[in-house]
């Protein structure tokens, strides 16, 4: 995407950001406070969430949060707790991009361990919600709110191997299309990002036989990251983008 942002897009956004530890979610928190934004992170680890906090910091960005959940283990009532302490730290939230991600395994379907399905189930699409049923308060006291997944070209197509990531990620899709429209009169925009096969560790184990160095970076998909969050996409909702149109979709380079 070519999309040129002004260096003050995010300047008084408050934004959460889940699976900010690694990968593309560490880029996109990164990026957002070196747009202006208050960011919020979520993650498993606290060490390598104060890594980041730690690194916005020294960036001169706004003093960033960090707070853990583990998707995997989180209940509605946990994530009803997390909401509450985010309320009690912030007025709103003006963005939530839901990052994290769990792969499972790559293998045919009638291999697939019923143990490792439930658990990409519950990070990708049981935990994810249960945290935007407890997030959606806070984002509907913004005046343009941008509630952003993260899908993944297998989550449209189907194809061979890619089991309970690809079905939780066709549900991921769905989430977002019934969320979009019935928030579509409420400063509320709901919207997907495929990322692309990108540099990072998911997709090193997804293929590991393939040179990183010809994956695009994290760094390298952050401008449509950040147009989704910033008033550029005031009026899209229901949408799903693409951060490298044109890549072929589900396998290796
Ligand atoms: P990484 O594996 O690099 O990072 C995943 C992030 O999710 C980490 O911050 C990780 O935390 C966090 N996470 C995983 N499990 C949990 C959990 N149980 N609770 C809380 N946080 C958790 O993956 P990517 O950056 O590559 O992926 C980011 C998103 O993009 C995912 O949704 C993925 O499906 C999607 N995607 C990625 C593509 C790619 O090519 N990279 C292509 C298409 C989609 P921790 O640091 O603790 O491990």
């Amino acid at each position: 995407m070519h999309y040129q942002p002004q260096k003050d897009l995010l300047q008084n956004r408050i934004i959460l950001v889940t699976g900010a530890s690694d990968g593309i979610g560490r880029e996109a928190a990164l990026t957002y406070a070196r747009h202006g934004a208050h960011v919020i992170l979520l993650g498993r680890n606290e060490e390598k969430l104060h890594d980041v906090i730690r690194t916005i910091h020294d960036e001169g960005g706004h003093a960033a949060r960090g707070y853990i959940l583990d998707l995997l283990t989180c209940t509605p009532e946990s994530c009803q707790a997390l909401a509450q302490r985010i309320a009690a730290d912030y007025p709103r939230l003006d963005g939530v991009l839901h990052n994290a991600g769990l792969l499972g395994e790559v293998c045919p379907m009638d291999q697939q361990t019923p143990a490792i399905w439930q658990q990409v189930m519950q990070v990708n699409v049981n935990g994810t919600f249960f945290l935007t049923q407890a997030l959606l308060p806070l984002l509907l006291q913004s005046d343009s709110g941008s509630l952003v997944f993260t899908s993944s070209s297998v989550g449209r197509q189907g194809r061979a191997n890619w089991g309970a990531y690809a079905a939780s990620k066709f549900a991921t899709e769905g989430m977002m299309q019934v969320l979009a429209e019935e928030y579509q009169s409420r400063h509320l925009r709901v919207n997907c990002i495929n990322p692309g096969g990108t540099r990072t560790k998911m997709r090193a184990s997804a293929f590991p036989g393939e040179d990183p160095n010809k994956l695009k970076t994290p760094a390298d998909i952050m401008p449509l990251y950040l147009w989704l969050m910033g008033d550029d996409s005031r009026r899209k909702t229901g949408m799903t983008f693409d951060a490298q149109p044109g890549r072929k979709p589900g396998i290796s380079q």
